[in-house]
Parts: structure tokens; C-alpha cells; sequence
């Protein structure tokens, strides 16, 4: 993934205040969504999480994940001429059979790259590599679990209930809709704090 436009991003600090703030705040300014909704899009997710952690114990994610029989691939690729990026995706009956997780590596590595520049010591780990792809997996193995209600078209609410199960599974101390925000940053290079 190439990126040419000048950086001008809001300070780092700022970010992280926005998306630490709880996730039912959060979300609440991204969709127009009702609060009824959201609150319990955001129980699913964290609900969830909590049931696979009283089962996993403190097993790694990507080791649930394998644990269920999904793989787990790590390949680059682009959509829509690099504009739109997509950090996973999940394909519960691939073509070998079984589910697979698929990682956009291009696009977790150019997001670590440029955060080992922008963070600071402290900020640093939630922004690594490693970081980025736990909460990527961590997301598609909410869809995995969540297949019975949705199809690959997943409605806003699961897509919330699975970014709340995200951070829930990993610790993350922010929504990790800020991964999709920097992203989306990144390839545009816009100043827009809200997607
Ligand atoms: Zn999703």
C-alpha cells in the first residue's frame, strides 16, 4: 500500500480520548443508531467475549480461533484502488472448506508502520503489528460466532457488537474503530475526526 498524501492528523492524544471513551459513546457518534440499540449491540459483543474468555481462559486469539477449526491467512490485497481499505474478512465456507479468517497484511503493517512513528513509548504496544492483527482476528471471530444472524452483509449493529467484542477479547483500552479511522486517514489522507 502506498500512501502520497501529507499527513495532517489531529494529535494522537485527542484520538485516543474520543475512542477510549465507552463504546456505547463512541458508537453513538458513528451511526444514528437509537441508544436502546446500541447499548445492546454493545452487551452482545462484550457478553460474547466474556463467555470465550471464561472458556479460554487467557489463550491467545488467533489460538481460539484455531481451537474452533477456522484458519487464520495472512495475504495483501487492495479494494478499490487502495481508497477503500479493509483491515480482515471472514468466509465461513471457503472454497477448501471450512471458515477462514483472512488478514490484510498490507494493510496491518502500513497502520503499525506509521504508528511506530506517530505513538509514543506508552501508546506503542496497542499499535504494533502483533496488537493490530489480535483485534483484526478478534473482530471476524465475532462474525464467525454471530453467523446464525447475519450474512456476509452485515448490519451496522453487528459490526458495532463486533468491534465491542474486539476489545473486550484483547483488553484494547480504545474502540478499536479507531484502527478504521486511521486507516481510512492513511489512504485519504482527510482530516475528519468521525467517519
Ligand atoms: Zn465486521
Amino acid at each position: 500500500m502506498k500512501f502520497t498524501s501529507t499527513q495532517d492528523f489531529t494529535s494522537l492524544t485527542e484520538l485516543l480520548k474520543f475512542y477510549g471513551d465507552a463504546d456505547e459513546i463512541v458508537f453513538k457518534s458513528h451511526s444514528s443508531l437509537n441508544e436502546a440499540d446500541i447499548a445492546e449491540a454493545c452487551h452482545n459483543g462484550r457478553w460474547t467475549a466474556n463467555r470465550l474468555r471464561l472458556r479460554n481462559g487467557s489463550k491467545g486469539v488467533e489460538d481460539i480461533v484455531i481451537g474452533y477449526g477456522c484458519r487464520v491467512v495472512h495475504e495483501a490485497w487492495q479494494v478499490a484502488d487502495g481508497k477503500i481499505v479493509f483491515l480482515g474478512e471472514c468466509l465461513l465456507h471457503h472454497k477448501d472448506g471450512g471458515a477462514v479468517i483472512r488478514v490484510n497484511s498490507d494493510a496491518t503493517k502500513s497502520l503499525a508502520e506509521l504508528m511506530a512513528q506517530w505513538a509514543d513509548e506508552t501508546e506503542r504496544r496497542w499499535f504494533s503489528e502483533e496488537k493490530i492483527v489480535e483485534v483484526v482476528i478478534a473482530h471476524e471471530l465475532f462474525h464467525l460466532l454471530d453467523h446464525h444472524s447475519e450474512s456476509r452483509t452485515a448490519s451496522t449493529l453487528v459490526e458495532l457488537a463486533a468491534h465491542a467484542f474486539a476489545r473486550a477479547m484483547t483488553e484494547l483500552p480504545f474502540s478499536p474503530l479507531l484502527f478504521n479511522a486511521l486507516l481510512v486517514r492513511l489512504a485519504t489522507g482527510k482530516r475528519t475526526l468521525i467517519l
